[in-house]
């Protein structure tokens, strides 16, 4: 049951391991593994002599067994699928620290939600010795970082055997050979093979190359891709996985489309050409970044020592190569984007919103030079996010009850979505309560600032990475017009903040200082230290609105204002990426921006004034507008709409049928179609 992920979106199973020791259960940052551990044998054996223990256990049992039998409609591609997921991060729990940030929790819910859908999918990624950065602030103000290490026999994941022993993969590192070991997570019926260079085979200056995530220096970063794309490739083929279909999640993953070339040309004689053209039609890539900085590059030396032998035994010539990772093929002097790899080798690439895939099609144009803009193959699939694991338990009960029990595997046209209106405004509004109750509580006890903070005043949650183009510390543009919204009689405003800046990121590190000094200052402005999964739920779940003000299309998608949407926040947000299409007045506002596709400057101090006349004379008065009990009717009915329109609209479950239905079915049909041509010899 520990090993088995499926109790990260199971409030009935998490129960069970609560009930065993609650206080355990929260200084192991509620990971099963650990908590067993520490209780050793008689220590459970003892526990599960309480009645409410065992009443729980059969409990999480049978919810467990449910969910396993649970097979929905089989989804019909018409031809073999099996996916192969790859992501150089996957954020599933707080327990297993191998992400980073959004892209990382994206994964994760993908792989979820490919479980509920009963998608044939597998993911492949690293498990890091010290994965996920833990921020801390000093008394400056500044963020600094320290590393844990990750006990790998603590976590929830299981050594993958081969043959004779624990499975090893060898991966071509210049001249000599790394090799990597092989673990597995079970996302419900979805495995996740995670491979790890920390092993004894290699010799010491090797086994650092899965230390860490996002090292920031090319020659370590290389290493790490090549773990993961051609170490995860070979790892698949070790287990006698046969994927058809290969899903770079960004460009991290560039060099699965290599070794998928190497592979096909081993096994069925074909040319460079025939090889690339059978690999790249099952090869599907999302790319994420909406600035071309955002992509990784590498100079060609380090490609050449690094890479060259191996590219030789693929038969793909070093300048060949190099040219599909640049703009304008040919200039020696240009270096390799993975981006540009990723767009090439793929036969169907998307973005991440639909106003994303617009970005994306201006900013890589020039892979297909002559194309005008509106026809670069670049489409989009909005992101979603796995609507069990992010709305609160308290939610999900009404769901339960008005919806249907197993509410999230619904269509978005479902006419059982309408039970949505059915809560009614006593229940939503006291559940909500409780959950903004809990946040404000932790805000207080362990955030920064935040002394003043009240359990029932209007609460604005602002969480996210601290990069200057997302504009944190806009609401500070005017300090008077902020403390009057702060303190006004009857009608308080206060906020909730977290995230982390980049390390090498110094105007981020300078916003976040300012807002760590806002919140010493301001009694009613907190900031919650360390965001990561455990603090993101908390906010999404108790804040009242989300607030999201970056610079007009510099958000490719964001998603945490989908998980505060879908627990009945209203977003407040600039029309950049999901906002862009998920806005509607029903459910929340649009801060307006100037900026446009031809014209993206932004003009702060008009946004900022705008922003502030939102919270003034819209969103305070509608928020403390009670009847003769004292409940916001109109709001919660903007709750109800939110929550059923983003439930439905942004889920996972969306997410992965859409890109089932674009991407992964019409590449394993041309799969398929290549596999019967005579001369795949198969
Ligand atoms: C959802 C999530 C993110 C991404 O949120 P954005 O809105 O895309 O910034 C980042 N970190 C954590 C821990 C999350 O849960």
């Amino acid at each position: 049951m520990a090993l088995d992920l499926t109790w990260s979106w199971e409030p009935k199973i998490q129960a069970f391991f609560q009930t065993l020791d609650p206080h355990l259960w929260e200084e192991s940052s509620h990971n099963p593994v650990v908590l067993l551990d520490r209780l050793g044998p008689e220590g459970i054996s003892r526990a599960m002599e309480r009645p409410e223990v065992q009443a729980a256990w059969e409990e999480a049992q049978n919810r467990l067994r449910e969910h396993r039998e649970r097979r929905p409609p089989p989804l019909e591609a018409g031809a073999p699928l099996l996916v192969a997921y790859f992501s150089l991060e996957f954020g599933l729990t707080e327990a297993l620290p191998i992400y980073s940030g959004g892209l990382g929790v994206l994964a994760g819910d993908h792989l979820k939600a490919a479980n509920d859908l009963d998608l044939p999918l597998v993911g492949v990624g690293l498990l890091y010795r010290q994965g996920f950065g833990r921020q801390r602030i000093d008394d400056e103000g500044n963020q600094y970082e320290v590393y844990p290490e990750n006990r790998f026999e603590e976590l929830p994941l299981e050594r993958v055997a081969g043959p004779t022993g624990p499975l090893e993969v060898e991966i071509p590192l210049g001249e000599t050979t790394v090799r990597a070991g092989v673990w597995r997570a079970r996302v419900g019926r979805v495995p996740l093979y995670l491979l790890d260079t920390d092993i004894e085979s290699n010799p010491p200056e090797l086994r650092g190359i899965t230390d860490r995530l996002y090292v920031p220096e090319p020659q370590r970063r290389l290493p790490q891709e090549m773990v993961l794309g051609i170490g995860g490739m070979r790892a698949l083929q070790a287990m006698g996985i046969e994927a058809t279909v290969f899903h770079m999640n960004e460009g991290h993953g560039f060099l699965v489309a290599v070794e998928r070339i190497r592979q096909l040309r081993q096994q069925r004689q074909l040319t460079l050409e025939e090889a690339r053209l059978v690999a790249r039609a099952g090869v599907i890539f999302t790319t994420h970044t909406p600035v071309a900085a955002g992509s990784d590059y590498f100079d060609g030396g380090l490609v050449y020592d690094l890479l060259n032998p191996y590219l030789s035994e693929v038969g793909i010539g070093f300048e060949r190569f190099m040219d599909l990772g640049r703009e304008r093929p040919g200039d020696p002097r240009e270096p390799l984007c993975t981006t540009y790899v990723g767009l090439r080798m793929a036969d169907h690439a998307v973005g991440v919103s639909r106003l994303h895939g617009a970005v994306s099609r201006r900013l890589w144009k020039d892979a297909w030079p002559g194309l005008p803009e509106g026809q670069v193959p670049i489409h989009s699939v909005t992101n979603g996010v796995h609507m069990p694991s992010w709305i609160a338990p308290e939610i999900a009960a009404l769901l339960c009850r008005h919806v249907d029990p197993y509410w999230w595997e619904l269509d978005g046209e479902d006419p059982r979505w309408a039970g949505v209106d059915q809560i009614s405004d006593a229940e939503l509004w006291a559940h909500h309560q409780g959950l903004r109750r809990r946040l404000v509580e932790a805000a207080r006890g362990r955030g920064i600032g935040g002394h003043e903070l009240e359990p029932d005043a209007l609460t604005i949650g602002f969480s996210r990475r601290f990069a200057a183009y997302k504009r944190a510390n806009l609401l500070l543009t005017d300090p008077g017009r902020l403390q009057a919204l702060l303190n006004r009689a009857g009608r308080p405003l206060q906020f909730v903040f977290a995230g982390k800046s980049h390390p090498a990121d110094d105007r981020g590190k300078t916003i976040l200082r300012d807002i760590v000094h806002l919140a010493r200052q301001q009694p009613r402005v907190a900031f919650l230290v360390d965001y990561d999964i455990e603090s993101a739920r908390l906010l999404v779940h108790g804040a009242d609105v989300w607030l999201n003000n970056p610079r007009r299309f510099l958000e490719a998608s964001g998603t945490s204002g989908m998980k505060a949407g879908a627990n009945g926040a209203l977003n407040l947000s600039v029309l950049d990426g999901w906002w862009d299409e998920g806005y509607t007045p029903a459910a929340g506002w649009a801060i307006p921006s100037g900026a446009t596709m031809d014209s993206p400057s932004t003009d702060d101090a008009a946004e900022a004034e705008a922003l502030y006349r939102l919270l003034e004379r819209e969103v305070v008065p509608a928020f403390y507008e009670r009847d003769g009990q004292g409940v916001p009717t109109r709001w919660i009915a903007m709750m109800r709409s939110s929550l059923r329109h983003v439930a439905t609209q942004f889920s996972a479950r969306r997410m992965v049928l859409d890109y089932f239905k674009d991407c992964y079915a019409p590449a394993a049909r041309r799969v398929e179609q290549l596999r019967l041509l005579p001369d795949w010899g198969g």
